[in-house]
C-alpha cells in the first residue's frame, strides 16, 4: 500500500422495519451478519463476500480507481423484521463510533445502510448513526451511503451525507451497481470537496405492491426522469417510495439530490421540480389487489389454463410477514384447486416432525404449532404426506440472490391434496426457483404458484408466468398493501393514498 493510499472506514447497519413485527434481537443480526474489525476486513477480499453487494461493488471499483486503504469497522445486517432492540443498536453505534476514533484519520466514509430501521426505541436511528459518524470525522471528511430504495429518509440522515446514493432497481438487482456508483463519487468528492445532499419530503406512502420498478409503471418513468436530470453539477438524483409499514414520522416519498460543493440551491431546485412531478403522478401509485376469492377462482380454472402466480403480498417475510399467515392457503384447500404449490412456509416444528417421520410417511400436519400470532397465523391441521426432504441449503439460480450461498433451514415439502406446501426453517421470502427445486420441485408441473413475496419474487420466476399472470391477493397480514386497514399511530397525516385529500405545494 503506498503512503499516499486512500483510507476508507467502511461499517453498515441494514434492516427495514415493521412496526407490527416481532422485535429484532442481537441474535437475529448475529446469525445474519454482524462482522467487525479483522472479520470484516477478511470479508471485504472474500469471493463471494457476506455482506451484501453494495459494499463488494464499492471495493471493486475503488480497487480500480487506485490505491487505497479499506479499513473495516463493523457491518451489521438482519432479515426485516420488527424494531431494533435499543440497547443492541445503543452498542452497535457506541462500537461503530469507537472504531472510528481509532481508525482516524481517515479520507472518507462508507456506509452500507437500508435506511428503514426503527428501533424500540428511536424512530431514526440511521439518522442517529450517519450524524454520529459526521461529528467524528468532522466536515471535511466525505461520507458516501448506498441506501434501499424503500428508506424513510430523514433531513438528519440527509444533513450527515456527502453523497446519498439509492438503488434504481426494484426488485433490487442493482446493489453493486450502485456501490460501484458511490466511489466513482467519492473521488469525484475528494478532487472538488465534500458534496451537497438537498431532501424533499412528500405526504405520500406508495404501498410496497406499487413501487415495482418495471416497463410501464409510474416508479419506472419517474426513475427515468430523474435520470435525465444527473449530470454537470448534479451527482445523484435518488427517487425513495419509503416503507409505510414502519409507521413514523419519517415515512413519506422522498426526492434526494446530491450535488457538488456549493450547488445546494441547484440541488435543492432540482429536487423541488422532481418532487412536483411525483405528486402530479401520486394516482398512479394506488395499489389495487385482487379479492380473496376472484384468486382463488383463478386458481380452480379448467386444465389448459397457464401458469399462475397469486403473491400473497400481505405476509413478505422480505418486509416483516411470519412467512406463515393461513387465509389464502385455506381457501384454496377448500376450493378443491389442483396443481398448487406453496412457497416458502416458515414452520420449523413442521419441518422436524416431516424430517422425523421421513418421506412418503403420512401424518396430520400441524401448522403454526408454535405461531404467536393467533390474528393471521392461527394454528391449524391437515392431512398430509411428505414428499422430500432437504437440508435447506441452495445456490440462487436467478433474479436476487443468484449465485449466492442461501439457508432455508430443515425443510419438508408436504401434499395436501391437490395443494402441495414447501415448510422451512428460517423464515425468508420465495425469492428464487433454487428454493423449490432442492425439495425436488419441477416448476413445469405446477399449475398455481403461491409465493410469500410481494415483488422481488417477480426478478426470478418471470420464466414461470408472464407479469400478467400475477395477481397480488388482498389477504390479511402484517404486510398488507392495503394501508387503509393498518392502524396508524405516528405516520403523519393527511397523507396519501390513507387520506386522499391530503394537499401539498413545492
Ligand atoms: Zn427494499
Amino acid at each position: 500500500m503506498s503512503a499516499t493510499a486512500l483510507r476508507v472506514g467502511i461499517c453498515g447497519f441494514f434492516i427495514e422495519c415493521n412496526r407490527w413485527s416481532p422485535v429484532s434481537t442481537a441474535a437475529m443480526f448475529a446469525a445474519a451478519l454482524d462482522l467487525a474489525g479483522a472479520d470484516l476486513q477478511a470479508q471485504l477480499a472474500a469471493q463471494p463476500p457476506r455482506t451484501l453487494p453494495d459494499t463488494a461493488g464499492f471495493v471493486a471499483q475503488m480497487d480500480q480507481l487506485g490505491p487505497w486503504e479499506p479499513v473495516a469497522l463493523r457491518m451489521a445486517a438482519a432479515q426485516p423484521g420488527g424494531p431494533v432492540e435499543h440497547a443492541y443498536f445503543v452498542d452497535l453505534v457506541n462500537d461503530i463510533e469507537a472504531r472510528l476514533r481509532a481508525a482516524l484519520p481517515l479520507d472518507a466514509v462508507f456506509i452500507s445502510s437500508h435506511g428503514a430501521a426503527l428501533t424500540t426505541q428511536n424512530d431514526d436511528p440511521d439518522g442517529e448513526l450517519f450524524a454520529r459518524i459526521r461529528a467524528v470525522v468532522g466536515p471535511a471528511v466525505a461520507i458516501v451511503a448506498v441506501l434501499d430504495l424503500h428508506t424513510n429518509v430523514s433531513r438528519r440522515m440527509t444533513d450527515a451525507l456527502s453523497a446519498f446514493v439509492a438503488y434504481r432497481c426494484n426488485p433490487h438487482t442493482d446493489l453493486f451497481e450502485r456501490g460501484q456508483e458511490a466511489a466513482l463519487h467519492l473521488h469525484s468528492l475528494l478532487a472538488q470537496g465534500p458534496g451537497v445532499v438537498e431532501l424533499v419530503k412528500l405526504p405520500l406512502v406508495p404501498p410496497a405492491t406499487s413501487q415495482l420498478v418495471a416497463p410501464g409503471t409510474a416508479y419506472a418513468e419517474l426513475i427515468e426522469i430523474g435520470q435525465r436530470r444527473v449530470g454537470g453539477a448534479i451527482l445523484n438524483v435518488s427517487l425513495c417510495g419509503g416503507f409505510a409499514l414502519a409507521d413514523c414520522d419519517k415515512c413519506g416519498f422522498a426526492v434526494v439530490v446530491t450535488a457538488r460543493a456549493g450547488e445546494r440551491s441547484l440541488a435543492a431546485a432540482r429536487a423541488l421540480e422532481l418532487a412536483t412531478v411525483v405528486w402530479n403522478w401520486r394516482e398512479r401509485f394506488v395499489s389495487i389487489l385482487t379479492p380473496l376469492d376472484r384468486a382463488v377462482q383463478a386458481a380452480v380454472a379448467g386444465p389448459g389454463a397457464r401458469p399462475l402466480i397469486l403473491a400473497d403480498v400481505a405476509d413478505n417475510p422480505g418486509a416483516g410477514g411470519g412467512g406463515n399467515t393461513v387465509a389464502l392457503l385455506q381457501a384454496l384447500l377448500r376450493s378443491g384447486a389442483q396443481g398448487v404449490l406453496l412457497g416458502v412456509f416458515t414452520d420449523a416444528a413442521l419441518a422436524r416432525e416431516a424430517h422425523a417421520l421421513g418421506v412418503d410417511a403420512n401424518f396430520e400436519a400441524r401448522f403454526n404449532r408454535d405461531s404467536r400470532d393467533d390474528r393471521f397465523a392461527p394454528a391449524f391441521t391437515h392431512g398430509a404426506r411428505v414428499l422430500a426432504l432437504a437440508d435447506g441449503l441452495f445456490v440462487g439460480r436467478r433474479g436476487m440472490v443468484k449465485g449466492s450461498q442461501q439457508d432455508m433451514g430443515l425443510s419438508a415439502l408436504l401434499d395436501l391434496g391437490g395443494v402441495r406446501v414447501a415448510v422451512i426453517s428460517k423464515r425468508q421470502q420465495l425469492l428464487d426457483p433454487a428454493q423449490l427445486e432442492v425439495l425436488g420441485v419441477d416448476l413445469q408441473t405446477v399449475r398455481t404458484l403461491v409465493v410469500k413475496s410481494r415483488g422481488h419474487f417477480r426478478a426470478a420466476f418471470d420464466e414461470f408466468a408472464p407479469p400478467e399472470r400475477i395477481l397480488e391477493v388482498d389477504c390479511p397480514g402484517l404486510t398488507t398493501p392495503n394501508l387503509k386497514t393498518l392502524p396508524w399511530t405516528r405516520m403523519p397525516r393527511p397523507i396519501f393514498p390513507i387520506d386522499e385529500h391530503a394537499t401539498w405545494s413545492p
